[in-house]
């Protein structure tokens, strides 16, 4: 069996389509969606992608603001700036880049963002409505993720899903949303014991690692759905998932690849959220 491809890319575009025309007619009532992003620091990773998230704002009508400190920023500056976002109707969104330098406290930067306009839904309260199955933002990866499968018609009541990694930002947020799809969830991680019996055992498997092509053939169902969230650059400077798609595609029934997979569809999920945020703050 050779798997069908998940393109992001095309189900991105699809989306973004539409997002265009609600930000338009947003824009048309006098409250365009607007969302503010703040990067800290010179990580060439986070430059690129704040650039390509204010680019995706503007190509679907996304109101943008960039807000650049450098790296030695004392903290304060930074949640001073995120008091006067909270508090600007212009702005529906405000996002964080992620790493901040080692003198922020992470937590707490995300904590000062208003739950209201955490579009990343990092927020504790965000979390909890997640957890507790009626979410206000989802996190954009995991957000974007369940879009791809709903697109592909992918049950997930009565099924296995294994999700690998354990991160707030993807693999919980990930393992919430198949609860709540009803698929019986693993969650591994880098203390689990035999990581292929639980992974061969998955009719949905998220790989979500950051260990380039950890996943192999032989450790994926035959017929199962594979979704590799993993970006790792390989020595000769391509990027590749942690997942080997070669091998893989071979087993799977549906795969996505890297690039081109969950990555696209992770800022397309930013800027619907952004626009909820807008919809919700015009009490649409
Ligand atoms: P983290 O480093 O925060 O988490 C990685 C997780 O993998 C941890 O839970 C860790 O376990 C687990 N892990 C590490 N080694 C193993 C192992 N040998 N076996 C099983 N589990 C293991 O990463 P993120 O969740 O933030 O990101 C994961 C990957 O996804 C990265 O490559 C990142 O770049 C990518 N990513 C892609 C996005 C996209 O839009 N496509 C968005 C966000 C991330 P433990 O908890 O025990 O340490």
């Amino acid at each position: 069996m050779t798997a069908k491809i998940l393109d992001g890319n095309a189900l991105s575009a699809k989306l973004r389509a539409s997002l265009r025309h609600r930000a338009a007619e947003l824009a048309a009532q006098g409250c365009r969606p607007g969302l503010a992003v703040i990067l800290v620091g010179e990580n060439p990773a986070s430059q690129v992608y704040v650039r390509n998230k204010i680019k995706a704002c503007e190509a679907v009508g996304v109101h943008s603001e960039k807000y650049e400190f450098p790296a030695d920023t004392p903290p304060e500056k930074v949640l001073n700036k995120i008091a006067a976002l909270n508090a600007d109707p212009k702005i529906h969104g405000i996002l964080v880049q992620l790493p901040l330098p080692k003198q922020f406290d992470e937590d707490a930067v995300l904590e000062a963002i208003s739950p209201e306009k955490d579009v990343d839904g990092f927020h504790a309260e965000n979390v909890g409505l997640l957890a507790q199955g009626h979410p206000r933002f989802i996190s954009c990866t995991p957000y974007g993720i369940m879009e791809m499968l709903k697109s592909e018609g992918v049950s997930l009541k009565g099924k296995e899903a294994v999700v690998v990694g354990r991160s707030n930002i993807v693999g919980k947020p990930m393992t919430l949303l198949l609860i709540g799809a009803s698929a019986t969830v693993t969650v591994c991680h880098s203390q689990t014991r035999d990581l292929a019996f639980h992974t061969r055992r998955a009719d949905i498997l998220v790989a979500a690692v950051g260990r380039p092509k950890m996943i192999t053939g032989g450790m994926v169902k035959p017929g199962a759905v594979v979704i590799d969230v993993g970006i790792n650059r390989l020595p000769d400077g391509k990027l590749c998932g942690d997942v080997d798609f070669e091998s893989a595609k071979e087993v799977a029934s549906l795969i996505t690849p890297v690039p081109g997979g969950v990555g696209p569809m992770t800022i397309t999920m930013l800027l619907a959220n952004t626009i909820e945020g807008a919809v919700r703050a015009a009490g649409k």
